[in-house]
């Protein structure tokens, strides 16, 4: 069996926030680093992609749920867009009407940014998302999820072993019912939990879920392990300890934390 295995490199919802409240579940919004053999995937390029420090493997993908900034601002940082004709593939849907590259140029340009992507030395590609794709021996697919403008949810899949990835997930009986089954038997699920059951009642409607309805989803797709991941930027360690008590179940459900790797 070779390595398939997650990194934490971002995992703050909405914005990034700083301090010492927040070192262990960390500062930096949604990037997750996967690494499938000779694969390096990132899941999201929030601004924990700035903190990225990129693998030797021949080639990355760069996998996006959508182009809320919280999951696409770090992207101009990326270390690896200086190495010069690395091969970089950034998918994602449609959006708003705009495809992958048309949402990207019109963020990363002027006058909000100096130079555009095409500007850096690596050797970028951008793809519309197909439902469902290959990249080398990682089988990639994909589901809608419940967010506003959308969201998609990942599932990767490497030598029998998968993770699913459902960020900007607000629940639903509809929403739930797919996503559980999408989720079925998975290794690892990575789920949307910015909001208490309390907080929920006040931002119904934002497109986030909570940590009640996240071990729900778990326990119906017989989920192995349950990450709570996309932390409300309020939320401080002392918080989490303090919610720990509630929810956790050792590795089996845990709040992601900050640089966690996860081994499927
Ligand atoms: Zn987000
Ligand atoms: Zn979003």
């Amino acid at each position: 069996m070779e390595n398939f295995k997650i990194t934490v490199l971002g995992t703050r919802g909405s914005i990034p926030v700083r301090g010492k409240n927040f070192s262990i579940h960390g500062s930096a919004t949604s990037c997750y680093r996967v690494q499938a053999g000779n694969e390096e995937i990132y899941l999201d390029a929030g601004s924990g992609m700035a903190n990225a420090e990129p693998l030797k493997t021949s080639r990355i993908t760069i996998l996006l749920t959508h182009m809320h900034l919280d999951h696409v601002i770090g992207l101009p940082f990326f270390v690896a867009l200086t190495h010069k004709d690395r091969p970089i593939d950034i998918y994602a849907h449609e959006r708003a009407e705009l495809l992958p590259k048309e949402a990207i140029n019109r963020l990363i340009a002027h006058p909000f940014w100096p130079v555009r992507i095409a500007s850096y030395p690596a050797k970028v590609s951008f793809h519309l998302l197909p439902q469902k794709f290959f990249i080398g021996a990682v089988e990639v697919d994909t589901l809608e999820g419940c967010h506003p403008g959308g969201s998609t949810i990942y599932k990767l899949t490497y030598q029998g072993k998968s993770l699913v990835y459902a960020t900007d997930f607000e629940h639903n009986h509809e929403a739930c019912e797919a996503l559980t089954d999408f989720a079925k038997d998975c290794d690892l699920l990575l789920y949307d939990t910015q909001y208490t059951s309390e907080e929920y009642k006040l931002y119904k409607g934002y497109g986030h879920s909570t940590p009640e309805e996240g071990i729900k989803v778990a326990e119906k797709a017989a989920a192995k392990k349950i990450r709570f991941i996309h932390h409300a930027p309020w939320r401080t360690d002392k918080d989490f300890a303090q919610m720990e008590q509630i929810f956790e179940q050792g590795d089996k459900v845990a709040f992601a934390k900050i640089d966690e790797e996860i081994l499927l």
